[in-house]
């Protein structure tokens, strides 16, 4: 007892002079936060504070003849009179007819060459959004979390009903027929190729904090093939594609 009090008492003298150092580094710490933290802020506060009553953002604006590049996103919610006309898959699922023949020749193609995708979401209603994001937020309340820590964990992966890109039949998850292919397989030709045919990885993993959506490698959207051979170039997301565009 004594010999440890001792220790430290000596330790505590020898040490004093490196108080000074401990101060400027703790001072350098707390400036770090402070930066990061209004840095982060900047770009995250508009998402990370949603309620169980958020309100809706305003609707999307469809630019003259430009259905394909509606942005609808945390920051703008479906167009109104969006009323998609949509094909039904073999699978049950659905997309807009407009995307269909991409879609359809994408996946020709793809098992052509050995690899076997499954659209395992398309169309959405906005009652089936409205299920997934209340089941996705029952999962992270299970998990421990509180509500409002729930729906942000939520919002990351299943958009706000009224601005998911599902519910405009222009998106689709896809996934591997796991028989044949491996996911990873999946998704590496789709990263690779989907532009070819007008779609593109709306969610990279790069580009979180624009899109406040996690990184995800199955979710695909028709943007036509033009803007998917710039974005897929340029390596933009469709948020940054299009204020560029103007
Ligand atoms: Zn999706």
């Amino acid at each position: 007892m004594n010999s440890k009090e001792i220790s430290q008492n000596s330790k505590k003298r020898t040490h004093f002079g490196g108080a000074a150092v401990w101060f400027v580094f703790l001072a350098a710490v707390a400036a770090a936060i402070f930066f990061l933290y209004t840095q982060a802020g900047a770009v995250i506060s508009p998402a990370s504070q949603p309620s169980v009553t958020v309100t809706q953002p305003a609707p999307a604006e469809i630019k003259e003849g430009q259905w394909e590049l509606v942005l609808v996103n945390w920051e703008h919610s479906l167009p109104t009179d969006w009323n998609p006309q949509l094909t039904l898959l073999s699978n049950g699922e659905q997309i807009d007819e407009r995307v269909y023949p991409y879609l359809q020749k994408m996946f020709d193609d793809a098992r052509r060459q050995g690899v076997f995708p499954v659209v395992s979401s398309g169309y959405r209603t906005q009652e089936t959004q409205q299920k997934l994001y209340d089941e996705e937020i029952a999962k992270y309340r299970e998990q421990g979390y509180g509500e409002q820590e729930a729906i942000e964990k939520a919002s990351g992966w299943v958009a706000l009903p009224g601005t998911s890109e599902h519910q405009l039949g222009l998106a689709a998850d896809i996934n591997a027929d796991t028989f044949r292919s491996s996911s990873e397989e999946v998704y590496q030709w789709l990263a690779e190729n989907s532009w070819r045919y007008g779609f593109i990885l709306r969610y990279p993993q790069d580009k979180v904090a624009i899109t406040k959506i996690e990184y995800e490698p199955w979710h695909f959207r028709y943007v036509g093939k033009e803007a998917a051979k710039e974005m897929y170039e340029s390596g933009l997301c469709l948020e940054e594609y299009l204020a560029k565009k103007g």
